[in-house]
């Protein structure tokens, strides 16, 4: 197992809210450390809806899911927080007054005096095409997310959807892989055109493979396929040869592990005060989404406004000793230090 990485608040879930939580968490010096099951940070804004113009941003009449979420990373910027993405957390345990341990399903275990659970609307996981036995073969050679574009060197790949993240994954391991054969259950895709031109292209080019119809039924043994059935629309069935398979068939949000981590759940959601936006249990704070209270709306807005009260009560668990000033961005030349701009 590796080392304990120490720091003052580990923030779970890398949304709006969580990014905009390192903000006011650096103004006080606090350091942050975020975790993401996604591979990119964003949360919704990112993933649901990146290319839609939002309206209510308090001061921004109108910018793209893609876009805050660009503008939140370049706010935090100065504060340097540390990202584990493509990482679930699976456990939070209280173990001192307070002091957390946060562990990762890739066995990275965090420890910090302040857990932010910024989860949202849940852990955003990859949808499971119905096909029989698909289970036995996942994370050994069946892979819905890609961590490491090397651990497919050379091999046969079979890669199935027609959305944005099977044609980009098709340009980008084509060079890498043996050979590529992208699935799709019909001859139209819903990826942007020009990355259907270039894969188109490269089909041309007898680069790669398409094959119009569904996986239907998956060969192998322990765990390691071998190939794989594809079931043509006219009943017709050809057997493709491959090592890997790489299905992208969107994301569906679920509310995973939270509802292990010892809190009374209403409704799904986290009731929090709301002085702090701290939970039950003390130094575990709920903030975005994912939390409920008393005229509680999911707005982005919302949860700024939340992470910044959450910040005051943290102060008071990562620097007892110390008294906190209220201090304003436009006038304290100390916040404007922090920031770089002074
Ligand atoms: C189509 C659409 C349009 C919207 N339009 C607007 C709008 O116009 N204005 C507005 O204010 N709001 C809008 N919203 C709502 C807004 O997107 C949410 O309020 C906002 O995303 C909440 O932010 P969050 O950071 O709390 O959660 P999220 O954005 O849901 O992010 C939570 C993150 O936590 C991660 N996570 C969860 N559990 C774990 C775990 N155990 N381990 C690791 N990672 C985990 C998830 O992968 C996710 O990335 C819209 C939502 C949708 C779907």
């Amino acid at each position: 197992m590796s080392e304990t990485i120490k720091t003052d608040v580990v923030i779970i879930g890398a949304g709006p809210v969580g990014l905009f939580a390192v903000f006011e968490l650096g103004l006080l010096d606090i350091k942050a450390h975020l975790i993401d099951i996604l591979d990119k940070v964003g949360g919704q804004c990112a993933e649901l809806y990146p290319e839609k113009p939002i309206y209510d941003i308090p001061g921004i009449p109108l910018i793209t899911g893609h876009g805050l979420t660009g503008a939140l990373m370049e706010q935090i910027k100065p504060f340097n927080p540390t990202f584990h993405l493509g990482e679930m957390v699976t456990t939070v345990e209280k173990i001192g007054d307070p002091l957390f341990r946060v562990g990762t399903d890739r066995g990275k275990v965090l420890e910090a005096k302040v857990v932010v659970i910024g989860a949202g609307g849940g852990l955003f996981q990859p949808k499971r095409p119905p096909i029989p036995g698909i289970e036995t073969y996942e994370s050994k050679s069946v892979h819905y997310a890609v961590r490491n574009m090397d651990a497919f060197r050379d091999k046969r790949l079979l890669i199935v959807g027609g959305g944005d993240s099977a044609l980009d994954w098709t340009l980008n391991l084509q060079p890498v892989a043996k050979r590529l054969t992208l699935v799709h259950r019909r001859d139209e895709f819903r990826g942007a055109p020009d990355s259907v031109n270039k894969m188109r292209a490269l089909v041309a080019a007898g680069a790669m493979d398409l094959k119009i119809g569904q996986v239907s039924a998956l060969e192998g043994a322990d765990g390691e396929l071998a190939a794989a059935s594809i079931k043509g629309n006219d009943g017709s069935v050809t057997r493709v040869e491959c090592d890997a398979m790489l299905p992208f068939f969107g994301l569906t949000m679920k509310l995973g592990p939270v509802a292990d981590w010892g809190l009374t759940l209403k409704d799904n959601l986290i009731p929090v005060d709301t002085a702090a936006f701290e939970t039950s249990i003390l130094g575990l704070f709920a903030i975005g989404d994912i939390n409920t209270y008393p005229g509680k709306l999911k707005l982005i807005l919302s949860g700024f406004h939340e992470g910044a009260l959450m910040a005051q009560k943290a102060y008071h668990y990562v620097y007892p000793e110390k008294r906190l000033v209220f201090q304003y961005t436009t006038s304290s030349t100390s916040l404007q230090k922090k920031l770089g701009v002074a």
